[in-house]
């Protein structure tokens, strides 16, 4: 045994190293997996706007760019109108949200707004003009008033991209997006509109070279304003006195459908949501983001909608509610529940990165290729008592 003890213990000290070496580079490779950081061209420009027409030219993407996850994806989406997104899952729906946001860039192809190519102008100002409405929608530990207003200031953008965060986010002593004014200076004028009296969320804090230092939440996502009209930061106005409720918070609450249930919270706006206070449902939660939207107010809209199931008449009210806030908008909508977009201007089926089908919902249906098997397969499915009425493609597909 003695003799055998040697070899043994030699053989076991290099598989631990193999072991190691094997995890180490595993770490490396996921180190590869971070998105690269988008950089703002030397002599990039604001975004001119004039009516919202979205075109994706030809584009090519792979998050590996050994293995495209997009191919050769190309459509337009007129000012004003709505495209809807379907399609089985990991089909390339959301990549196609994240091209748009320039959260990456195509490796092949260009995403033009209003013919200027999204890589050539700066990212505040591209992401000022997009509004998102995520699946599942970050809370600050805040009044919902606050949670609301805070549309006017950005959005938690990094939600949209990465469904994995935490539904919760702790409202963060400075955030990143709204301190800075869109030159990178990190200065500009405050005013927050709030209604309900929150509770003041406390100034922020800037770091040594006087610029806000950015949380996990926000990293390498600002929200800037490029324009001189609309300056708003929740956390530069502790004390300031004129911080007012003018209404704006209420009527967006109103079209997003969730002024009621705000009615009936103990302190109305005032009511403290979150991790400390009280829990919102998913379908409350995604009225709260298109209330925040309808505040923000942009002429492109990215919809995500939730996969989780609500009942029938929840479900009415956020679909009145999205309906509100794209008419005019320029829209582009990943939609799970095919009844949701039996009105969209054109629907694309998105399957292994290509559009495998597109039109409207009676061409497509006549057409009866992939789009009508899925719309038969959900009616089955909701006409089937035991199973979801409200199953989505991940379930179907
Ligand atoms: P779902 O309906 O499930 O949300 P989807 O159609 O939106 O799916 P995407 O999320 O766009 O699909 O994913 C397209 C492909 O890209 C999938 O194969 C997915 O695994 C891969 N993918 C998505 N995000 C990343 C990432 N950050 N890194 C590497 N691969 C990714």
């Amino acid at each position: 045994i003695l003799q055998l003890y040697g070899p043994l213990n030699a053989f076991g000290s290099s598989y631990r190293s193999l072991q190691k070496n094997f995890i180490d580079m595993e770490k490396m490779l996921d180190l590869f997996k971070e998105p690269v950081e988008i950089q703002d061209l030397p002599n990039a420009k604001p975004l001119v706007m004039a009516k919202g027409d979205v075109v994706f030219e030809n584009v090519s993407f792979g998050y590996n760019p050994m293995y495209p996850n997009l191919k050769s994806v190309s459509f337009t989406i007129p000012h004003g109108k709505k495209l809807a997104l379907v399609g089985p899952s990991g089909g390339g729906k959301s990549t196609i949200l994240r091209l748009l946001f320039r959260f990456y860039d195509p490796t092949v192809g260009r995403i033009l707004i209003d013919g200027q190519d999204i890589r050539t102008v700066t990212q505040t100002s591209l992401r000022r003009r997009i509004g998102i409405v995520p699946q599942d929608t970050s809370l600050f530990n805040e009044t919902i008033g606050y949670n609301i207003g805070y549309g006017k200031i950005g959005q938690d953008h990094a939600q949209v991209f990465d469904p994995s965060r935490s539904a919760i986010v702790r409202r963060r002593s400075t955030c990143s997006e709204s301190s800075d004014n869109g030159d990178g200076s990190g200065v500009g004028p405050r005013r927050v509109l709030m209604s309900g009296k929150p509770a003041k969320p406390t100034r922020s804090r800037k770091n040594k070279h006087g610029s806000p230092s950015s949380s996990p939440e926000t990293h390498g996502i600002t929200e800037g304003d490029d324009d001189a009209d609309v300056e708003v930061d929740a956390t530069d106005y502790a004390d300031d006195e004129d911080w007012e409720d003018d209404g704006r918070i209420q009527a967006a609450a109103e079209a997003a459908r969730i002024h009621e249930i705000i009615s009936r919270f103990p302190d109305g706006y005032a009511t403290r949501v979150g991790e400390r206070g009280m829990r919102l449902s998913g379908g409350e939660k995604q009225r709260v983001a298109i209330a925040r939207t309808i505040l923000k107010n942009p002429p492109i809209l990215l919809l995500d909608e939730a996969t989780s199931a609500l009942d029938t008449q929840t479900e009415r009210e956020i679909q009145n509610s999205i309906e509100s806030i794209s008419k005019d908008r320029t829209t582009l909508m990943i939609a799970h529940r095919l009844s949701t977009i039996v009105d969209a201007d054109e629907i694309l089926v998105i399957q292994k990165g290509q559009i495998a089908e597109h039109g409207s919902h009676e061409e497509l249906m006549r057409a009866g290729g992939i789009y009508a098997a899925m719309w038969m397969q959900q009616l089955r499915e909701d006409r089937t008592p035991t199973s979801s009425s409200h199953s989505s493609q991940k379930d179907s597909s």
